[in-house]
């Protein structure tokens, strides 16, 4: 970021004068788990995430909850001062030991995303299993059908299976559940992997004991449904009844669940206006997606089950421009 750049962002003149030219806005961040030892996923490390939260801290920034904002939005609430609202998805407990503690410690009001039967540890992601296949994969390369085309895959070093690894979730993510199924269990059989039916050390749960335990310091956990399958890969009714389930098993096991609801990979292409009317008639207020831009109240006020969220970015200058009026400009621009 330029230096000029850098200084007008900071003004916070500029940044009252923007944004009641803007109107209420809130940066709604995503995370996903802590970066991991072996690299071979990007994840979050403890010392951005706590520079970020210092600089939105110093820069006078208000942590919402996504509930608060969502109640904020709805009831037409005004507001003068920027908004940050910080979320993570999936459920994982390293997210609990190693994010959720830093995001309280500066009082972010995080809101925890949990897949129930994960939780429950009857179940885990499927992205993650074909994680797991093409990571513990011994063979020092893989031949696989993606579609109607063989590709070979060299898995010599970290990024070759990180490249692997994406192109196999990339081809699982365009399947019906059924169809998943067996495609696991070929990605498996291709590895030379025994796929564990409970997830491995390494990919272990948020379970309800721990996350009740966090509960209590101040995380809101929110369902991320009931298993982790994309809604447009699930037949209606078994959407319907995935999300009832998981608020069930939410209320029951928690003090105060959030009502918001979080899109599987969350894109426009995973989830329609239909998956909309199923997340409103299972109960929740509002959902939240992936899609990249600032949440301004009005948007979320004409529409609380689409609401927009910027991945969690990898230096402190791309998070100061997401947070800034800068972003919430640029989400004015068509699509
Ligand atoms: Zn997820």
């Amino acid at each position: 970021m330029s230096p000029l750049l850098r200084k007008a962002i900071e003004s916070r003149r500029l940044r009252r004068c923007l944004t009641a030219a803007a109107g209420p806005y809130a940066a709604v961040f995503t995370l996903h788990r802590p970066r991991p030892e072996d690299r071979m996923f990007n994840g979050v490390s403890e010392a951005l995430l706590r520079e970020c939260l210092e600089y939105a801290r110093n820069s006078g920034y208000e942590f919402v909850s996504i509930d608060e904002l969502v109640r904020r939005a709805t009831s037409g609430a005004d507001a003068s001062n920027p908004m940050l609202c910080l979320t993570l998805d999936d459920g994982y407990a390293d997210q609990l030991t190693r994010l959720v503690p830093i995001l309280l410690e500066y009082d972010a009001k995080p809101t925890l995303f949990v897949i129930s039967d994960f939780a429950d540890d009857q179940d885990w992601p499927w992205d993650a299993q074909l994680a797991y296949a093409v990571k513990c994969c011994e063979a020092p390369s893989l031949r696989l059908t993606l579609g109607q085309r063989p590709r070979e895959f060299g898995l010599s070093g970290r990024s070759d299976r990180i490249f692997c690894r994406r192109a196999v979730v990339h081809h699982a993510k365009t399947l019906s559940a059924p169809q998943l199924s067996d495609f696991i269990r070929y990605i498996a059989s291709a590895c030379e992997v025994d796929i564990p039916s409970r997830a491995p050390e390494g990919y272990r749960p948020a379970t309800w004991p721990m996350l009740r335990e966090w509960e209590k310091k101040g995380l809101t956990v929110g369902s991320h449904n009931r298993s982790h399958h994309l809604l447009t890969a699930l037949e209606p009714e078994r959407v319907g009844a995935e999300l009832r389930y998981s608020w069930e098993r939410l209320s029951s096991e928690l003090t105060a669940p959030s009502k918001t609801f979080c899109y599987p990979s969350g894109t426009a292409r995973d989830f329609s206006t239909t998956h909309e009317s199923l997340v409103r008639s299972a109960g929740y207020q509002a959902g939240v997606t992936t899609l990249s831009r600032i949440a301004y109240f009005r948007d979320v006020r004409r529409n609380p089950y689409r609401i927009s969220r910027i991945g969690f970015p990898d230096t402190v200058s791309q998070f100061a421009r997401y947070a800034s009026w800068v972003e919430a400009l640029r989400s004015k621009l068509p699509l």
